[in-house]
């Protein structure tokens, strides 16, 4: 090995960028090249879209992410001439379908909403950036609590996680008001009704700058950085293969999807943090399949409504002044209409859901002149309940040998069914979801539980675990059982059922990741000095 290290990092989104950014820090010499499948959509590599102030930039940018449900730019993401996209359903502004009916599409009938983002700073440059820490047995057993605690604190550092996002909102305080009082007395102390933890930066004129992957590379993509010079982003540049000598990585094969040239890059130690979905299809690629590998998916059921807030109920806390002066300072950006977000989060033994409550000028969908509570002067409140989904290692990804996707990698089959005990959960947070937003105002939008695969949260299919007993793909340390030199990384590395927003937790498992990574790099770099050449 040479005594320079590369590290090839396989996925542009916050994980492959927290390893990254963490690999260049903690290194002095080490080097990172970082592949990306799709293309670069903002000057600077991986911002939020959300940032982006014209909508037809906005609008452009989110399709340039789609894939092969990326229209006119399929052509120019090298895409192939004959994919054919069937039927009108498309996934979240962004994300393209896993499943989007054509040829070379995954097959994901019992997960129909299945999405992924391809282009630099992945589902991070479309998220919505909420970053609440697990709790109670959302957390990983075998990490020590303390060593994790720090571990949430480096990954909100990384994410720019502003634990009191629009606290100063009059009207999101008064909805904090109701539901404290609402569940007085019925949740644990520190769990009850608060402002719910957001990355980004927030601006001297009260909007905020969300954070994609661009804030957790940080100085590596700052010009004239000295830790910029060990960082390179290849985008439109797809991994097909993880290689290795023996037991141990050599570095990937890629192909330039601008050119089609397929090369082989050398690297010592590779991390794959390519998704949920894309990350065990290219371990799969690659002949590398533990026996986990692909399966345990679980993600958060969703069941969600919109409310119309009651005027006089919110009077009873905020007045009407309060409610000017915040639609004042709503129009200073009135592309970015959220303009507080609360929860009440995960707590056992009785409250196994997160909410989440978003409030809003307007409605997330047209509503019709005229129909009640249209233009309602105190806004509306989105309000979902995240329901836990147990591993169970029926639910997940088959790989086929036979046959290829619309990139030419091995397609897949997502398997998956909800248990009795998700089902009671659902039911009981439906009715939680009724109580809530009865004590807020009027349903516009009557509670309904979303098709399996809208969270965009999927978790599992890397998971890690304490022993290799096959059903964990990577050890505590992320990994790879067996594979010398490969890591795994994103929310399929997270193995506990939970109904927290996965990021920070991915973040913060990544961030040990790379501790480990550097003491290995480091012994390898010594070792590599020492021996007789
Ligand atoms: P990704 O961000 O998905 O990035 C993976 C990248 O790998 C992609 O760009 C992909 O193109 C690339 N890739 C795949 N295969 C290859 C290959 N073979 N070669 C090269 N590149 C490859 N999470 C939260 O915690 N809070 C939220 O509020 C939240 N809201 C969301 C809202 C939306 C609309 C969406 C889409 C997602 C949301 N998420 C949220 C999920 C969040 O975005 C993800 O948890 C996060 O982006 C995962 O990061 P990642 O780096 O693991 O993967």
């Amino acid at each position: 090995m040479s005594t320079t290290p590369v590290v090839a990092v396989v996925g542009s989104g916050p994980i492959g960028s927290a390893y990254a950014r963490l690999i260049v820090e903690g290194s002095s010499d080490a080097r990172v090249v970082m592949f990306e499948a799709g293309p670069q959509l903002t000057a600077i590599p991986g911002e939020s879209v959300r940032n982006i102030a014209d909508p037809a930039d906005k609008e452009r940018a989110r399709e340039m992410s789609q894939g092969p449900q990326a229209g006119a730019f399929r052509e120019s993401l090298g895409i192939p001439a004959g994919v054919v996209v069937e039927g009108m359903f498309t996934a979240r502004g962004g994300t393209h379908l896993l499943d989007f009916g054509g040829e070379g599409a995954a097959h994901a009938q019992a997960f129909p909403a299945a999405a992924a983002a391809t282009n630099v700073g992945g589902q991070g440059a479309h998220w919505t950036c909420a970053t609440p820490a697990p709790s109670f047995s959302e957390r990983i057993p075998f990490i020590p609590d303390a060593e994790w605690d720090g571990l949430i604190a480096e990954a909100g550092r990384l994410l720019h996680v502003q634990s009191a996002a629009f606290a100063d909102s009059a009207v999101g305080e008064a909805i904090r008001a109701l539901l404290e009082e609402e569940y007085a007395g019925q949740l644990p102390a520190g769990y009850g009704p608060s402002t719910l933890p957001v990355a980004g930066d927030p601006q001297p004129d009260g909007t905020m700058r969300w954070a994609g992957a661009d804030a957790v590379l940080g100085s590596l993509i700052e010009a004239g950085h000295p830790l910029a010079e060990r960082f390179e982003l290849r985008d439109l540049t797809l991994v097909r293969r993880v290689e290795r000598d023996g037991d141990r990585v050599t570095g990937v094969t890629v192909e330039d999807l601008r050119t089609h040239e397929t090369s082989f890059v050398a690297a010592d130690v590779v991390v794959v943090a390519a998704d949920a979905f894309r990350t065990p299809q290219l371990l799969w690629a690659s002949g590398i399949r533990p026996t986990a590998l692909g399966r345990y998916l679980t993600e958060h059921p969703m069941v969600i409504s919109t409310v119309a807030l009651d005027a006089d109920t919110m009077r009873r806390f905020a007045t009407e002044e309060d409610l000017d002066a915040e639609k004042a300072r709503r129009s200073v950006n009135p592309a970015d209409p959220v303009a507080a977000v609360n929860r009440i989060p995960f707590s056992e033994p009785d409250h196994p859901y997160s909410l989440q409550v978003m409030y809003s000028e307007s409605t997330p969908f047209p509503m019709p002149a005229g129909a009640a509570y249209a233009d309602n002067r105190w806004g509306y409140v989105n309000m979902g309940y995240g329901i836990r989904k147990r591993p169970r290692v029926e639910d997940g990804a088959i790989f086929s040998d036979d046959e290829l996707d619309y990139r030419g990698m091995p397609n897949f089959t997502i398997e998956y069914a909800l248990t009795d005990a998700e089902i009671a959960e659902i039911d009981a947070a439906t009715e939680r979801l009724r109580r809530t937003g009865g004590t807020l105002g009027h349903f516009v939008a009557e509670p309904r539980l979303l098709p399996n695969g809208s969270s965009l949260h999927y978790m599992g299919t890397t998971r890690i675990g304490e022993t290799d007993d096959g059903t964990s793909v990577a050890d505590p340390y992320s990994r790879v059982w067996g594979v010398d030199g490969l890591y795994v990384g994103g929310n399929g590395t997270i193995p506990t059922a939970n109904t927290v927003n996965p990021t920070l937790m991915s973040v913060a498992i990544a961030a040990r990741g790379a501790r480990a990574l550097l003491a290995t790099l480091g012994a390898r770099v010594e070792a590599a000095a020492a021996s007789p050449r």
